[in-house]
């Protein structure tokens, strides 16, 4: 009997253990997505549309043979799957909050209907949940993760063969939507696009990553991020192509994180919306009319801080922004404006390409000092110091920020005359530095 494959985060065929599992039961696959609103309406357009352009990528891969379905996915998988008399339904497994409670809905749905339900692998080398201490409870420190993990291992990527495989033609499908216009650059889609950005950057990139991976002004990362974020590739493919150099292990370590913030997510779901840190529940944060125009001014990049003003700007521009710089005006939103770091965290996920629950809110948290693990709450970045030493030239900020073209070389970080038209700072970096330490004591009673 022909089986369904619906896909999920894992918009590729190549290394891809749900298929191959698949393909080992039958020949005949009917490759699924159903569009569901409870994901794609808090997404935001740009990686809506990215999202669109990677089922588009996935389509043609499959010869136009990709099954779109719309709506509730607990009536549209048991709908696409009776319709072909499916035998079972392979997933890779989802591992954040909805993903799980809608697989349940849709595997007791299916179970009536005697199909079964089949979940092989995950979005990450390591499936959450696995990595445990000793006593099987789970890590909250990352080093220990990172060894914890780095010693489970991984299997080598599954080298699928697809050309066994008959994908079954769709008899009901809508065409998926046209992608929505937005206002910034998007990557190109898909997992050829994955592969040749990975390749190009081990021929080019890797050697340098350790020592450039926190320069902004340079492009020393991956830019792999939106493709990790729907899967178009497997972090097992990356980790296999990873040797023992600085670069590598590098890398190596940025993927764990990776894999330690879905962890922390599998085991306290919560935490997407909560405190992983309850002391922080107490935490004043401001939140009248003022914290909102200031939070208005953050959005745009207009704070008077020439480094959180070019990252929000790049965000704004790209729908990406830099890591070091995600940590600089996450910082800055948290302890010199006093807002709270959801504000922040919805704004990124409204506005990143890559913008994943489990990576976002967890390191909104982590800077906020309220995850785990935190870089303690009082050790504050200092704007104008970060700029400084992270884009020493200025040219990071001169990009982005076209008002601050006409200053030369690092003098846009300490600005001796403001241009006309670029903002006074919003606030005093130093004076507020002392407002976040005494509401941190008053929680901490340090
Ligand atoms: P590279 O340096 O090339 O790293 C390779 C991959 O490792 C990344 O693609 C990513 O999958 C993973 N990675 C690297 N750093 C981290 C990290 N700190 N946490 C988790 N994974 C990491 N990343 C997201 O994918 N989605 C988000 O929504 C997101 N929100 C963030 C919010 C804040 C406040 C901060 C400080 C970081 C956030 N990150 C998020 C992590 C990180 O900034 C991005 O993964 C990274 O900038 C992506 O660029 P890259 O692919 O070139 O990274």
């Amino acid at each position: 009997a022909p089986v369904v494959l619906w896909f999920r985060r894992d918009l590729r065929l190549r290394d891809h253990a749900a298929l191959l599992e698949a393909a080992k039961h039958s020949k005949h696959l009917l490759a699924l997505y159903v569009l569901d609103d409870r994901l794609l309406k808090p997404a935001g357009s740009p990686r809506v549309a990215f999202l669109l352009n990677s089922l588009r990528e996935l389509d043609n891969a499959l010869s136009g043979r990709l099954m779109v379905r719309c709506g509730n996915p607990v009536r549209e998988v048991v709908a696409a799957a009776r319709e072909i008399r499916a035998a079972a339904v392979h997933v890779s497994a989802d591992t954040a909050p909805y993903g799980r409670t809608r697989d349940e809905a849709v595997a007791e749905a299916l179970a009536e209907h005697r199909i079964q339900w089949v979940p092989t692998g995950s979005p990450y080398a390591v499936t959450p949940g696995r990595v445990t201490k000793p006593d099987g409870t789970p890590y909250r420190v990352f080093t220990p993760f990172y060894r914890a993990w780095a010693q489970h291992g991984w299997p080598r990527p599954a080298d699928t063969d697809v050309s066994i495989v008959d994908w079954v033609k769709p008899s009901s499908s809508v065409s998926l939507p046209e992608s929505p216009s937005v206002d910034c650059a998007l990557p190109p889609a898909g997992e050829e696009a994955a592969l040749s950005v990975w390749h190009e950057f081990l021929s080019d990139g890797i050697a340098d990553y350790a020592a450039e991976r926190d320069r902004p002004d340079h492009s020393g990362t991956t830019r792999l991020s939106p493709y990790l974020r729907w899967g178009a590739i497997h972090p097992r493919t990356m980790l296999a192509d990873l040797d023992s150099s600085e670069g590598a292990q590098a890398l190596r370590s940025e993927l764990c994180w990776r894999e330690f913030h879905a962890d922390v997510l599998w085991n306290r779901p919560e935490t997407a919306r909560r405190n992983y840190d309850r002391r922080f529940d107490g935490m004043r944060y401001d939140t009248g009319k003022t914290a909102q125009e200031m939070f208005a001014r953050w959005c745009e990049g207009r704070t008077g801080y020439p480094i959180v003003d070019a990252g929000m700007r790049q965000l704004l521009a790209e729908g990406w922004m830099h890591n070091r710089v995600r940590m600089v005006v996450a910082s800055f939103l948290v302890k010199d404006l006093h807002l709270p770091w959801w504000w922040g965290a919805r704004h990124f996920m409204q506005h990143l390409v890559d913008g994943d629950l489990a990576s976002n809110q967890l390191n909104w948290q982590w800077v906020a000092g309220s995850g785990t693990d935190a870089a303690p709450y009082f050790r504050i970045f200092n704007p104008t110091t970060q700029g400084q030493k992270f884009d020493p030239q200025g040219d990071y900020v001169r990009r982005y920020v076209p008002e601050l073209r006409g200053v030369a070389g690092k003098a846009v970080h300490v600005l001796k005359e403001r241009p006309e038209a670029y903002p006074e700072p919003i606030v005093d970096h130093a004076e507020e530095r002392q407002v976040a330490l005494q509401r941190y004591g008053a929680i901490t009673g340090s």
